[in-house]
Parts: C-alpha cells; sequence; structure tokens
C-alpha cells in the first residue's frame, strides 16, 4: 500500500519542510531577540523606576524639610509661643492659617498640654489624641492613616522653654498631593497610597500580600495593565507603618521605546519569511526537477519509447539519471533481442514459424495486390533421426545448421526459415511458377545427393520436397502451408529424397485421411473391428500350420475399408497402439480354442514397439487366453529397424525369451533387409507377394526367391511366402523349396467361426494330424 502523503508532490513537500525549517529557526530567533529585548527593557525600566524611587526619597525629604522649617519657624515665633502659653486661640488660629499657605499645607493645628486641638485637622482629627507626648519618637514626621486615607503630619515643639504645645501640620495624601510628586518624576510614574491592612497592603481597589517586597521592583498587573511597580513603606507613628507608597511604572510606556524595534524585527521577520518562501520553493524545485524529468523518461519507457534523461549534475541524482539512461538503454537493447529471439531459431538464426507465418502473409498480401504468384517449398530431412542416434546431437545441429546455410545460398537469400525439428521452408516471390520451383528444388535434391560436411564429417542427408503455387492452389497462408504439407507427404511415400507439386487428388486423401481418423476412433470406441484369420499351410501337404490374424473394418457407410487405407491413418494417429492390443488379446483369444499345433500370427506395427509395455502387453494377452506362447507369432516389417537397430533387436530378444515366435514380414521389399538378418535371427522369412506374383514367368523374380530361400535356409529359418494365387505358383514354390504358403489359393482371410470350420476340414480330409 502506498502511503499518500499530504504534499503529493515531492516539490511541494520540499518547499513546506525547507519553509518549515527556516521559519522555526527564525521563529526561535525572534522569540530569543523578543526575550532579550523584554530583559533588557526590564531591567532599563527597573534601573529607571529605582532611580525615580531614589529620586522620590529625597523629594519626600525635601517635602519634610519645608514642612518641618515652616512649623519650626512659627514655633519659635515669641508672639505664637506667647498665644499659646496665654491660650490665645484667636492669635493661634491666625498664626496657623498663615503657616498653612506657607507651608502649602492644607492643615495645621495645636495641641496644647492639655490635649486641646485648636484649629482643623481634616482627615485625621480622630487621631491627634495619640500624639500627645512624644509619639513619634525622635522623627518629627510620620503618614497616619485613617479609615482609607493616609496624611502626613509633621510637627514641631512649642518650647517656652519646656514644651507648651505642639504644632501639627496635616497634609492628605490625596490625588493632588500624589500628581504633585508624579510631576516632578523623570519618568511617568504613577504615585498612589497604600493603607496598611492585616500583614498586606491595599488601596481603594487592590490588596497586596504581606509577601509583596518593599524597595524592590516587581511585576504588577491590575486591571489588564502590566507595569513596573516599587513598594516604599512610609514610617507611621512610633514603630508602626500605616501606609506605604507605591511607584508604577506602566509597562506600555516602559516598553515604547522597543516597540519600534520589535515591530522592525516583526516587519524584517516578515520579508525573511517571504524570501525563505520563495528560497525554498526555488531549492525544491531545482533538485525536484530532474527527478519529475525521470519520471516523465520512466512513463515514456513504460510505454515503449526510447528515452534518456539530461544529466545536469554530478550530485546523486545526477548519477541516478546517467543510471536511468544505462537503464533505458540495457532495456531497449534487451527487447531488440528478445525480438529476434522470438522470430529467430537460436541454432540456425534463420527466421522461425512465427516469423515464417508473419512473412507469408505479407507475401500473400503484396503478391495479391500486384497479381503476382508465390511458390512455397515445404522441406523435411530423410532420416534425420538415425543421424541423430547415430552420430550424435551435436553432429544433427551441425546438420541442421548447414542444411541451413546451403538452402539460404541455393535460394538467392529468399525467404528461408526454420519450422523446428528437420522441417525447413522457402518462400519464393515474384513471378514463381511450375518451372521456376521445379528449377530450384532440383538444385536442392542435386546438392544434398551428396554428403555434407559436419565437423569435419561426411553426413548423408537426403531431402523430401513438397511444394503449393500460390493463387493456383491456395489463396491463405495456412491453406498454402497445408498443401505445401502435403505434397510433402506424398514425396515421403514416394520413396523420398524427391518433390512433389500439390494436386487437389492429394487434398481429397488428406480429407479422406481425415474422415478415417474420426470414424476409426469411434470404431475402437464401440468395438466395431473385426479380425479375420487366412490359414498359411504347409507346402507338400497344404495342412494348417498357422492363421495370421488380419483386420477388417466393416464401416456403416463406405463397407469394408482396407487395413491398406486404415492402418496407416492409426500409425499417423497413434491410434495403432490401443488397436493392436485389441487384435494380440483376440487373437489369442480366437487361437486358444485351436488344436495346440496350429499358430497365430499377427501383424504389429513399428510404433506399438515404440510403445512403452509392449511386451506387457503379449503377456497379459497369453496369461488371459491362456495360449501357449509357442504358438504366437508377431510379424514385423523392416520399418522398425528405422528406428534404430539395438533397441528394437533388445525387445525382440526379450519376446523371444518368453517363447514367442518372430517373423519379418513382406521381405524383399525393404532397405537393406540383409544386413538386418544378420541383427536378429528371425524364426520365419514371409516373402512379399510382388515377387510371387512373377514367379512362374519372370526368370528374374524365380531367381530373387530361390536366393531368399537359399539364405533363409542357411540361416535356418522358415520361409512363407504370400499372395500364392495359382498352382503354377505353388508348384514353383514347392519345387524351389518353400516351407510354408498363403494365399488365395487355399483360403481367403475368414472369420473366426469360418476358421474353425477350416481346421474341421483339415482334420476330416486327414491332411491335418493330431500333434
Ligand atoms: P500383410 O501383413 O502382408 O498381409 C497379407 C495381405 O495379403 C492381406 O491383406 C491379405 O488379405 C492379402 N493376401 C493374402 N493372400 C493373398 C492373395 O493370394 N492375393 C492377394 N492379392 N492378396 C492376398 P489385407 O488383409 O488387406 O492386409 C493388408 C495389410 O494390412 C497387411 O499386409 C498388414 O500389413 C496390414 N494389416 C492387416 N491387419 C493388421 C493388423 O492387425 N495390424 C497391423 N499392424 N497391420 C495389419
Ligand atoms: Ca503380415
Ligand atoms: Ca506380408
Amino acid at each position: 500500500m502506498i502511503r499518500r502523503p499530504r504534499f503529493n508532490s515531492l516539490r511541494a513537500r520540499l518547499t513546506v519542510l525547507y519553509a518549515g525549517l527556516f521559519s522555526a529557526g527564525l521563529l526561535a530567533l525572534a522569540i530569543v531577540a523578543q526575550g532579550m529585548i523584554e530583559r533588557s527593557a526590564r531591567q532599563t525600566a527597573a534601573d529607571a523606576l529605582a532611580a525615580s524611587g531614589s529620586v522620590y526619597d529625597r523629594l519626600w525629604q525635601e517635602r519634610e524639610r519645608s514642612l518641618v522649617g515652616a512649623a519650626d519657624i512659627l514655633a519659635r515665633d515669641f508672639g505664637f509661643r506667647s498665644a499659646v502659653a496665654s491660650g490665645d486661640a484667636a492669635t493661634i488660629v491666625s498664626a496657623l492659617a498663615s503657616l498653612r499657605t506657607r507651608a502649602d499645607a492644607p492643615y495645621a493645628v495645636l495641641i496644647d498640654m492639655n490635649g486641646r486641638v485648636i484649629g482643623d485637622a481634616g482627615p485625621v482629627s480622630g487621631k491627634l489624641a495619640a500624639m500627645q507626648g512624644n509619639a513619634l519618637g525622635d522623627r518629627r514626621d510620620a503618614v497616619v492613616a485613617v479609615g482609607r486615607r493616609a496624611s502626613r503630619i509633621v510637627t514641631a515643639p512649642v518650647l517656652a522653654p519646656l514644651e507648651i504645645g505642639r504644632i501639627v501640620l496635616i497634609v492628605p495624601l490625596d490625588a493632588q498631593e500624589m500628581r504633585g510628586l508624579e510631576r516632578l518624576s523623570s519618568i511617568p510614574l504613577t504615585a498612589s497610597i497604600l493603607i496598611r491592612q492585616g500583614p498586606g497592603w491595599m488601596d481603594r481597589d487592590r490588596t497586596f500580600g504581606a509577601t509583596t517586597p518593599a524597595d524592590r521592583v516587581f511585576t504588577l498587573s491590575s486591571a489588564g495593565e502590566q507595569s513596573f511597580a516599587m513598594l516604599k513603606p512610609l514610617h507611621g507613628m512610633g514603630a508602626r507603618t500605616e501606609a506605604a507608597l507605591l511607584l508604577a511604572y506602566p509597562m506600555d510606556r516602559a516598553m515604547a521605546p522597543y516597540r519600534s524595534i520589535q515591530i522592525g524585527l516583526v516587519a524584517a521577520g516578515l520579508v525573511w519569511l517571504t524570501l525563505i518562501g520563495i528560497g525554498s520553493a526555488r531549492l525544491a524545485r531545482s533538485i525536484a526537477r530532474p527527478v519529475t524529468a525521470l519520471d516523465r523518461a520512466a512513463r515514456r519507457l513504460a510505454e515503449g519509447e526510447r528515452t534518456e534523461v539530461v544529466v545536469e549534475t554530478a550530485d546523486e541524482i545526477g548519477r541516478l539519471s546517467a543510471s536511468f539512461n544505462l537503464m533505458s538503454q540495457g532495456i531497449v537493447e534487451r527487447e531488440e533481442r528478445i525480438a529476434h529471439l522470438a522470430f529467430h531459431d537460436v541454432l540456425t538464426n534463420l527466421p522461425n514459424r512465427a516469423f515464417f507465418r508473419q512473412s507469408l502473409d505479407q507475401e500473400i498480401a503484396r503478391a495479391a495486390r500486384n497479381g503476382e504468384a508465390l511458390a512455397l517449398l515445404y522441406m523435411d530431412l530423410d532420416g534425420f533421426k538415425v543421424v541423430n542416434d547415430a552420430l550424435g546431437h551435436p553432429v544433427g545441429d551441425g546438420l541442421l545448421r548447414a542444411v541451413g546455410q546451403r538452402l539460404l545460398e541455393l535460394s538467392d537469400n529468399a525467404f528461408v526459415a526454420r519450422l523446428g525439428g528437420d522441417e525447413f521452408v522457402i518462400i519464393i516471390g515474384e513471378a514463381a511458377d511450375h518451372s521456376s520451383s521445379r528449377r530450384l528444388a532440383h538444385s536442392i535434391l542435386d546438392v544434398f545427393a551428396n554428403p555434407v560436411m559436419v565437423d569435419g564429417r561426411e553426413v548423408t542427408a537426403g531431402i523430401s520436397i513438397g511444394i503449393s503455387l500460390f493463387p493456383e492452389d491456395a489463396r491463405t497462408g495456412e491453406a498454402l502451408v497445408r498443401n505445401a504439407d502435403l505434397a510433402l507427404y506424398r514425396a515421403k511415400q514416394d520413396g523420398r529424397g524427391v518433390y512433389r507439386f500439390f494436386e487437389q487428388a492429394l487434398d481429397q486423401q488428406a480429407r479422406r485421411r481425415r474422415q478415417i481418423e474420426a470414424d476409426l476412433r469411434s470404431a475402437i470406441r464401440t468395438g466395431g473391428l473385426e479380425l479375420r484369420f487366412q490359414p498359411i499351410v504347409g507346402t507338400s501337404d497344404t495342412s494348417i500350420r498357422c492363421f495370421e490374424a488380419l483386420l477388417r473394418w466393416p464401416h456403416p457407410i463406405d463397407g469394408y475399408i482396407s487395413p491398406v487405407d486404415f492402418i496407416p491413418v492409426a500409425e499417423e494417429t497413434g491410434l495403432i497402439v490401443p488397436l493392436g492390443e485389441w487384435v494380440i488379446h483376440e487373437a489369442c483369444r480366437v487361437a486358444a480354442a485351436w488344436p495346440t499345433n496350429i499358430r497365430v500370427a499377427v501383424n504389429v506395427s513399428p510404433l506399438q514397439f515404440r510403445a512403452p509395455g509392449f511386451q506387457a502387453i503379449v503377456l497379459q494377452a497369453l496369461a488371459r487366453s491362456g495360449l501357449s506362447p509357442s504358438r504366437l507369432e508377431i510379424e514385423i516389417t523392416e520399418s522398425v529397424f528405422l528406428d534404430g537397430v539395438d533397441t528394437v533387436t533388445d525387445i525382440l530378444h526379450q519376446l523371444r525369451s518368453l517363447g514367442v515366435r518372430i517373423a519379418l514380414d513382406d521381405f524383399g521389399t525393404g532397405y537393406s533387409s540383409l544386413s538386418y538378418l544378420r541383427s536378429f535371427p528371425f524364426d520365419k522369412l514371409k516373402i512379399d507377394r510382388s515377387f510371387v506374383i512373377n514367379i512362374a514367368d519372370d526368370p528374374n523374380a524365380g531367381a530373387i526367391v530361390k536366393a531368399i530361400l537359399d539364405l533363409a535356409s542357411a540361416l535356418q529359418m522358415e520361409t512363407t511366402a504370400e499372395g500364392v494365387e495359382s498352382l503354377e505358383q505353388q508348384a514353383e514354390l514347392q519345387s524351389r523349396g518353400c516351407d510354408t504358403l498363403q494365399g488365395f489359393l487355399f483360403s481367403r482371410p475368414v472369420d473366426a467361426k469360418a476358421a474353425g470350420e477350416l481346421i474341421e476340414q483339415c482334420y476330416q480330409q486327414g491332411r491335418c494330424r493330431a500333434a
């Protein structure tokens, strides 16, 4: 499963990554800068506040001194002292009034020694009784709180010379007084008075805990506004502190000088951020561009296009691009190689069947357009299997290569292909006709009449050729090939090493073969085949020695079909194997009922030999029927040896060791009969009918039969002459010493019942004698 990233393109992801990283860095920087600015501002503000605090102290003392000074002057005034001593209230009051003005204090009173208060004490009226005596100690001033209001009081004793009263100046620490103080500060401060409450402080709307530090700068937040603040406790009467001065420096104003720096920083940050965004996008693009190019190239490659990418850098991506180019090149080369392999035969490097079929269709289309003719030569080596078996596969391969090469040379570089095995084709275009293809066929046959040199060794390779013409024989590639194949089949049948043109009759034969195949299949399935038995008799006494089992196929439409017609079809299709098995079983079953001195002979096709388990089939048939092995004779023809002599003689020896007899059928029609006679000691030779037909009137035929009979007697083989139809033939064969005879003269092949009757007659007539 592909994890789907939030950003689909590498470029977007890289942009976000870089921008994110740079922004985070910037943010960290901004936070540090902000922190530093904040700290420095705080420090500066605290310093300013601390400085202002000490200025305040001085102002505070200044005011005290001026108040004390003014009060002392009055206290020392002789007239005033007399007025106090005499209790002249009117004089005292007027003196106090002028003192108020002079000292700029709202209230001034005199407390005489009796505790009487003369004048208006304002906010501290109730508190003045406590001033009795020396409540302030050495101090001349104090701040006292009455309710929520604080007032500063300053005293001056009236001495005559002993104290006779005390002047008290009272200044309420109200808003006006505070504004007066504020105005004197160099920084924009707000000053206010806090009243003691329990262990802490309070003013009109705030309370401060006991932990609020004194004489130190701290941060105060009230009503959503932050300030730097400093608390200065004010001396009260005695040891008591009843009020404190709170100096506050609003942070807004303290920080104001730094705002522009911060705004500048933010603006620079924004500009920087924009630059980061643009830069990241460009960087990401420069990284992603070659990757995108690679992606596109890979897609094109997948679509089969040949592509390369430009290698721009020497870094990993550059190397990846170079590797991609190599890979693309490799893929293209391999594709070409595979395409070549797909259309060429590895061994001969000639076009293969697929290529041939394509080319043939193209050639036909072209010839049809131009009204031209084409010829197709279909070739098959004769006895290639023997070469392979006898000389080994490397020689076989070398032969195929040499054949391909020769065909190319001979055909003047026409289209030559190997269809597989030992099959080759040549397409001749441009006005090909009977005579031009005949000429080529002749020259091919001529060349292959001589041995071919393979690995310094002479190999004889015959070749058979079938030819079909376009448009004469067929109009499609498929039909043209089929017809050339039929012609080749015909050439093989006609003894190999020849060429044959396609004829319509071949097609009809092929059709018939196909029909026979289909019908034969169902006949085998439904048991529609019969066996006939033809007696083989002793030459001298015509006693029945043996019956040859011969297949008959009563076809529901075509009547009896000759084994000459259907056995080859059965062999071509492999049907001969199950069919032959049935024949052996049936023949043994029927023969088991005969007298024990009468044998049964069964024809066995080379294909049955080749199929595995042939001996097992023979054993089974003998066991099931109870027939003695010596009463079974197997007739084979020389063609079984075409598959290689050794394997066949092995099987023959094994059969012989069971006790089964082996006869060589159709002797004289084959290839090199004598050498086969040497390779296996047959029990019987059957002389082919073609020699028997003319034996009476053709001295040559008579001489051949004589030679065969002499040879057989020298090799101690029994002889049977086939196809004996006349008494002359019988007499001739008898005079030459043939052991047994078979032919219409004695009996046609008959069914099992009639065979039984023939045996009966034989005994009745005394020709046959019990064993
Ligand atoms: P074959 O083995 O040479 O069989 C002898 C053939 O000669 C038989 O032909 C037989 O009817 C025929 N024949 C016998 N006496 C005369 C005669 O006096 N004059 C003439 N003109 N012909 C005579 P059939 O039955 O048509 O068989 C033809 C061939 O079919 C056989 O030749 C044999 O090669 C093959 N065949 C028959 N039955 C079987 C079988 O069961 N298995 C195999 N593999 N081949 C069989
Ligand atoms: Ca036979
Ligand atoms: Ca025969």
